[in-house]
């Protein structure tokens, strides 16, 4: 009985290290594309096909409509082939873009920041505020529909992260130490947008 139980807590000890292993040779190639220090969010509910509701928004800023739409999902070839080499790492593997470095904490023109993947809008100008971050802030997106919000333990710190509804694109985090009248703090990577300048 004894030997036995040995016999197989032995061979499931086996079984294990070899899914170790197999894990660890794709978490080597994830963290090639990743800076130190950083990992993955949950990627659960990435790349699913399925329908969400999103509300659409004219380039000018007006709301349109709420639609059922189908999500937007490509593989890791084609959005790598689409999107700049920044963009796809903080976008497709929640990287984080250096502080002060991405071109939108600056703007303070009036537009639109659209997804830098799918197009799907996400915040207005009109929200954004001056967080001295060094990334684009923003205390509301354009409608509670088109992000979501989702648990990343990435740091060992709970966080949570935004990504965008249509695409499942990665976009940054939101704080609770933002200005009124929400007092959150939509805190984005550049890369993850594109700005759709007003008027
Ligand atoms: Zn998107």
């Amino acid at each position: 009985m004894f030997d036995s139980d040995l016999d197989r807590d032995g061979k499931s000890g086996r079984r294990a290290f070899l899914l170790t292993s197999a894990s660890a040779v794709a978490g080597a190639f994830l963290w090639s594309l990743r800076k130190p220090g950083v990992l993955a969010a949950a990627p659960a509910a990435h790349g699913v096909p399925g329908e969400v509701a999103i509300v659409e928004f004219s380039d000018d800023g007006k709301r349109l409509k709420k639609e059922r739409v189908p999500k937007v999902v490509k593989s890791e070839a084609e959005w790598q082939q689409q999107l700049s080499p920044a963009a796809f790492a903080i976008t497709r593997h929640a990287d984080t873009e250096i502080s002060f470095s991405g071109q939108y904490w600056n703007l303070h023109d009036k537009g639109l920041y659209r997804c830098i993947c799918c197009d799907n809008a996400l915040f207005k100008s009109d929200t954004k505020f001056e967080s001295g971050t060094g990334w684009p802030s923003f205390w509301a997106p354009i409608a509670r529909e088109n992000v979501r919000e989702e648990r990343d333990l990435s740091l060992g710190v709970p966080r949570t992260a935004v990504n965008c509804t249509l695409c499942d694109a990665h976009l940054g985090h939101v704080f609770e130490d933002g200005p009124p009248p929400t007092g959150l703090r939509y805190c984005m990577n550049s890369a993850s947008l594109k700005f759709v300048k007003m008027g």
